[in-house]
């Protein structure tokens, strides 16, 4: 049989799976001699399905230890007594210690810990990775907060996928504060507002309220040239990419430094692409802020 040879980055465009779920189901293919590796590419050898029975119990007592953990989190008795009946004592009784024995034992979570909480919440730097010419493409990224299971990302999901009115004033005010606070010295030459998929005039109007609030001016200069997916339909950071190649012009020369508005920020690879761009057109240093940022691994 004759197949093409394809490389991790060829499979992850064609499969959306991340890196490491397809460097696992990989090595599995080659053990059972389907796939053959060809220096760092993939080829397959053989036309038989996988043998994918050897999957299934596995996933089933996965399923099954998720439900005794859920169970464990939820369960209003001794936690002690609960996992000492799980893992086959049961003779175990009540050890008086835990949080549900003696609830008022639980200590209240001091103020320094609060503290330490809330800067971990507040203003979360987005990682952009790109570089050109050796140089990171933004000075400096950030968001106001976290997307998921903050009033932030609540705010925007509830304006973006149902009223589709503008955002409310006081996201626009704590956008201008983080700029002050963390870029108070930046001169900048103005405001541009990454074109949306999905937020219609939502961005581009945050920016501008933005821009007058600081009282910079909003420069309408970049625009969408076609039609792109949502990346965040796309599955792993090859697809996003792809995505977004070629989707940004500037209309006008730029320079100076510029402050890019975005609502959600999630891989960074929107921002990247739009840095780059703006950077072709002239523009000489770039900061992002997005007024929520989702949560990935490399967070903690
Ligand atoms: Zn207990």
């Amino acid at each position: 049989m004759q197949t093409e040879v394809l490389s991790i980055r060829d499979l992850s465009l064609k499969t959306g799976l991340s890196q490491t779920a397809l460097r696992n189901i990989l090595a599995d293919l080659e053990d059972q001699g389907i796939v053959a590796k060809v220096a760092t590419d993939y080829r397959a050898i053989s036309s038989e399905m996988p043998d994918l029975s050897r999957y299934e119990p596995i996933r089933e007592q996965n399923r099954r230890d998720l439900e005794e953990m859920v169970r464990y989190v939820e369960t209003s008795l001794c936690r002690m007594e609960h996992i000492c009946h799980y893992l086959g004592d049961p003779t175990a009784s009540s050890c008086g210690v835990c949080d549900n024995c003696t609830p008022r034992n639980w200590p209240p979570v001091s103020e320094d810990v609060l503290a330490s909480a809330r800067a971990f919440v507040s203003h979360p730097r987005i990682h952009l990775k790109s570089k050109l010419k050796g140089t990171k493409v933004y000075q400096d990224a950030r968001a106001l907060s976290y997307y998921n299971g903050t009033r932030v990302g609540e705010t925007i999901s509830h304006h973006k996928y149902e009223t589709r009115q503008p955002f409310p004033e006081w996201l626009v005010d704590e956008g201008a504060q983080v700029v002050k606070k963390y870029w108070g010295d930046v001169a900048f030459a103005g405001v541009v507002a990454v074109p949306s998929t999905k937020s219609g005039d939502l961005v581009r109007d945050l920016a501008e309220r933005l821009a007058s609030k600081l009282g910079l001016s909003f420069l309408d200069v970049l625009v969408k040239i076609r039609h792109t997916r949502p990346q965040k339909e796309l599955t792993n950071r090859a697809q996003k990419r792809q995505n977004l190649q070629k989707a940004f012009a500037v209309k006008a020369p730029l320079r100076g430094t510029l402050l890019v508005v975005d609502d959600v920020a999630d891989s960074g690879v929107t921002f990247e692409e739009v840095g780059k761009v703006l950077k072709g057109a002239g523009a000489e240093h770039l900061y992002a802020l997005a007024l929520a940022k989702t949560r990935h691994s490399d967070d903690l």
